[in-house]
């Protein structure tokens, strides 16, 4: 039984877990892990952008998706240069064919409308995701993935959230938290009133869908 951490920031020791290392530019491929690369917008600065993109996408090529990246109206990035960094980034995924992993706080209409403004068909996953339920409502309406960490332990509006929604569009992680994946797998379990096994398999599937190795064939 392997547990599917969509993000997290470095390899986990528990040969349990199957996760994608989220790196930032500057940052070291890490080996053998499955891995995604972006611009976070906390670190969006004019001087550095045009670089950062380049690192993105000479390392996104044997990246498993694009991002962290997104938006975030709390941050003091200006916020035009921060759509001008996601833009970038929506369009190294769609070269490359690869999914995006979105950090977005407070900041969903905007983030609704670029994916509208893009049509394109490859998954966005909003990562963290700490929205209320008629947002999340919203992104499944667009065709966005939700992704739920360490809040959910906590947060019984999210709870209610993550019991509800369907199966195959959601994703579970632990990001920067010490709580591990199977807790949070445990508590996902008992909020959908399912045992762990069935939240692992179904997870595994959702995963093989969209992620995939360069030669197309990744199973998670
Ligand atoms: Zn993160």
């Amino acid at each position: 039984m392997r547990y599917f951490n969509l993000h997290r920031h470095s390899p986990a020791k528990d040969l349990k877990e199957i996760a994608i290392i989220n790196i930032f530019p500057g940052q070291e491929v890490p080996g053998k892990y499955l891995y995604s690369v972006g611009l976070h917008p906390w670190h969006i600065s004019e001087d550095t952008l045009e670089r950062d993109i380049v690192l993105v996408e000479e390392k996104g090529a044997n990246a498993v998706a694009i991002g962290e990246c997104g938006l975030d109206r709390i941050c003091d990035v200006p916020f035009e240069l921060q759509l001008k960094a996601l833009r970038a980034q929506i369009a190294i995924a769609a070269t490359l064919g690869k999914p995006l992993i979105i950090h977005c706080v407070r900041a969903y209409p905007e983030l609704i409308s670029e994916k509208k403004a893009c049509r394109g068909s490859l998954p966005w996953i909003v990562h963290g995701f700490r929205g209320n339920s008629e947002t999340a409502s919203q992104l499944l309406r667009h065709g966005f993935y939700l992704s739920f960490g360490e809040a959910l332990m906590k947060d019984c509006r999210l709870g209610e959230i993550l019991a509800s929604i369907p199966e195959d569009r959601y994703f579970l992680e632990t990001d920067e938290s010490t709580v591990s994946i199977s807790e949070i797998y445990e508590k996902a379990a008992s909020l959908r009133n399912t045992d762990i096994e069935t939240i692992v398999l179904r997870q595994r599937e959702t995963a093989s869908g969209l992620i995939q190795d360069n030669r197309g064939n990744f199973k998670v």
